[in-house]
Order: structure tokens, then C-alpha cells, then sequence
């Protein structure tokens, strides 16, 4: 650090260079996040200063939080239970606003563990040895993060030919220590959903917990013409994951975990003997109130008609790109689920680079098979569609 500090004008010389080499969204073709809409920031300006890891100064923006939790419970279809004496579920679910997917899946599956280990809840049959979840091989890298940490083993049942999990493959890795299953419900690579109400099947036959990553689906298949069993209305769904910092379009840091049972929430709880409340069963101690503020000012401003409109816009830009990418010869992976396309293109990793130096796209892969990903989003206009196109076109003729 400098002695003494610098001008404001020289500070915000400094930072508009720094902002000049981020990119700019809108030749983005390979991210989940995307422009916060305009009422979320200023509501995330106006709570600026709130902690909601000290909820007792902070009251307004915790109302805020829970009346997230409850929209998103509705939304999500959480059975309607009421628990008045308790301060985590004040509505008809339990659940908190998280940093995003990350925290989101840690928490839940550290509340499986928790709640078997501890004998509480959850399965009649004990623990021989480690326990294990089993996951499908498309999962987010997050549980690569859980795996490391949590003192559990992660194992991957393979996908079928949709790029769904396999469930026979699932069936096969479960076994006396196993606790829990997760199934996503919009994987990040291909946009795929498995099929969560055979899983849920699965689950309740074994006495095992039901994870559903919904991070990036979450705000997505509610609004598809067609959705897809994914929520607590399958019987056997005891958590999910979604990100209001993806297609909610609100602020980043903003995730939300939400459980079917209080149980959950009681089992990730610890003292916290210094702050205005007796205890916490967040992941991180201070937590930003301001994005709970955006999420929720969003979630009002927009509501199911301008959250259809926003799926809406990205499926229509979906489709006119697997339009475009036929005409010129390429075939996607599967028929797009949602607003993501894993485009079957010889030499993908060359013309990612090609297309990043050359034209400035953004585009990513998928590992296995390597296919050029694209996700379509709300920072994606029409005309860019046609654009990438003819550089796609002539980046793959070149090579
Ligand atoms: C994005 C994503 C995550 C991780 O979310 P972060 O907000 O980046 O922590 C987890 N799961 C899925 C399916 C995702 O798409």
C-alpha cells in the first residue's frame, strides 16, 4: 500500500483500466452468469452494508432473505408445512441464500452427513465404513470440491446415451455406506436433465437423501413450455440447489439451498456464542445482504410472466442457432433441453482458440466428447447469432 492514500480521480483511473480488460458479455457465448438486471443492482447498492451473518442487526434484510426462500419454495413446489417458533423457517421451507451452486451442494451433502452420522435422521441401517454419494459423472466440478473435504466418498455413475445418468449405473454403486444420490437437473455441460423422478424412486426404495443441482436449471425448466419433473413434488427431493445469480438474473454472490425438512437445517448448525443470534447454519459467517436484497427485488420485479419471457428469449436464440449451425453442417450432441448446445465440431479445441483470437468469441468445451459448448443467454442478441455463425464457418473451413 501506498503511505499515503491516492486522489478518487486516481483510483477510478485505476479501476476503469483494470474494467477495460474484462470482457464484455456480449461476444460471450460460454458463461452462466450474465448482466444483472438494472433493479437488482440497486437494490444490492441499497443494502450495501448488510450482514446477514449477525441476522439480529440486521432484520430488514433477513425479512428479505426468507421472503426469497418463500418465493423460491413456491416456485419449486416445497410441500406447505409451518413452523412458526423457528427462525429458519418462518415460511412454508427451510432454507438460506448462498455464495452459489458451490456452497449450495457442500451444505447439503455436509446435512446428509450430518444427519446419518449423528443417528438423527435418515437411514435405519448403520455405517459400516466411509460414507458415499453417488453422482453422475456430468456433475459440476463442485463435488470434486466435496470429495476433498468432506470426508465422503463421491462416486460417478456413467450417462446413457442422452447424456442422462444411467440409473442401472446408479443402482450398481450404492451400497451399505451409501447415503445420498444427487441428479441434476440442467448439467452444466450439455443442458441435460436426468431423470430425477426415477432417481427419487431409487432414493426412497434405499432410505437414501435426494440432492437435486438445480443451479443453473432452477430458473430455467419452471418456465419451459414442457417442464420436467424436477422439484419437491417428486417425493423423494430432500434438497436443491439454485442460483439466482444465473438465470435469475440477480447480483453476484447469489446461490439458495432449500430443504424439504427443518431436520436439514438443525443438523449444519453450530454455536455462535458473540453474535445476536444463538446460532448458524450457513457455510460462511458474513454474508451479503445485498444480494439477498437483489434476488429479492428481482424476483418481485420480474415475476413468472418476466422470468418466461427471459427463458423464452434464450430457448428462441437456442433454436436459431441450431438452426444456423445445421445449414453450414454441424449437428448438435442432443437436442437442446435447455438454453445450452454441445455442437458436434471436428477440431473443437482449435476452433475455440481460433474463434477467441481471430473474432473474440467466447466459447467452451465439453471433456467428454470434446463438442464446442455454447450457452445462449440474455446478453445474447439475434444478430450476434449470425455473426458467430459465419465465423464459425470460416474458422472450420481454414482448418
Ligand atoms: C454453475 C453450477 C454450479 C456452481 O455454481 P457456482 O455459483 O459457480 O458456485 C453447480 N452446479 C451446476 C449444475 C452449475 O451449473
Amino acid at each position: 500500500m501506498n503511505e499515503h492514500g491516492l486522489s478518487e480521480r486516481e483510483v477510478f483511473s485505476y479501476l476503469e483500466n483494470a474494467k477495460s480488460e474484462d470482457t464484455d458479455y456480449y461476444r460471450v457465448l460460454s458463461s452462466m452468469c450474465t448482466h444483472p438486471h438494472k433493479i437488482a443492482v440497486e437494490a444490492h447498492r441499497l443494502f450495501i452494508e448488510a450482514n446477514l451473518g449477525d441476522l439480529g442487526l440486521f432484520a430488514g434484510a433477513h425479512r428479505l432473505e426468507q421472503e426469497v426462500v418463500r418465493m423460491l419454495g413456491e416456485l419449486l413446489h416445497a410441500p406447505s408445512i409451518d413452523f412458526p417458533s423457528r427462525d429458519s423457517c418462518k415460511s412454508s421451507v427451510c432454507g438460506y441464500l448462498t455464495t452459489g451452486g458451490t456452497e449450495s451442494n457442500i451444505q447439503a451433502v455436509r446435512g446428509m452427513k450430518n444427519l446419518v452420522t449423528s443417528g438423527r435422521k435418515g437411514l435405519k441401517k448403520g455405517l459400516k465404513g466411509t460414507p458415499n454419494i453417488v453422482i453422475p459423472e456430468s456433475a459440476h466440478f463442485s463435488f470434486d470440491k466435496v470429495a476433498d473435504m468432506m470426508g465422503i466418498e463421491v462416486r460417478r455413475a456413467s450417462l446413457d446415451s442422452e447424456f442422462r445418468v444411467n440409473l442401472a449405473s446408479v443402482e450398481k454403486l450404492i451400497n451399505a455406506n451409501s447415503i445420498g444420490l444427487v441428479g441434476i437437473a440442467g448439467n452444466t455441460e450439455f443442458g441435460q436433465i436426468d431423470p430425477i423422478d426415477k432417481l427419487s424412486e431409487i432414493a426412497l426404495e434405499n432410505e437414501l437423501f435426494l440432492h437435486v443441482d438445480a443451479a443453473f436449471g432452477g430458473f430455467v425448466i419452471p418456465f419451459l413450455e414442457k417442464p420436467q419433473p424436477f422439484d419437491f413434488k417428486v417425493p423423494g427431493v430432500t434438497s436443491i440447489a439454485i442460483d439466482p445469480h444465473k438465470m435469475g438474473l440477480s447480483t453476484i454472490p447469489s446461490g439458495a439451498l432449500l430443504f424439504r425438512s427443518p431436520s436439514f437445517l438443525d443438523s449444519l448448525k453450530v454455536n455462535t456464542p458473540y453474535l445476536t443470534t444463538k446460532s448458524q447454519f450457513t457455510l460462511t459467517g458474513t454474508r451479503s445482504g445485498a444480494s439477498a436484497a437483489a434476488t429479492c427485488a428481482v424476483m418481485k420485479y420480474l415475476g413468472n410472466e418476466g422470468y418466461r419471457k427471459n427463458v423464452q428469449y434464450c430457448m428462441q436464440l437456442t433454436s436459431k442457432m441450431v438452426e444456423g449451425a445445421r445449414k453450414i453442417g454441424f449437428e448438435p450432441l442432443i437436442e437442446p433441453v435447455m438454453n445450452v448446445i454441445a455442437l458436434k465440431v471436428p477440431n473443437s479445441d482449435l476452433v475455440r482458440e481460433q474463434l477467441l483470437n481471430r473474432f473474440g468469441w467466447n466459447v467452451s468445451i465439453t471433456r467428454t466428447p470434446r463438442t464446442l459448448r455454447l450457452v445462449l443467454m440474455p446478453h445474447n442478441r439475434p444478430e450476434d447469432i449470425e455473426l458467430f455463425l459465419q465465423d464459425l464457418k470460416k474458422v472450420t473451413a481454414e482448418i
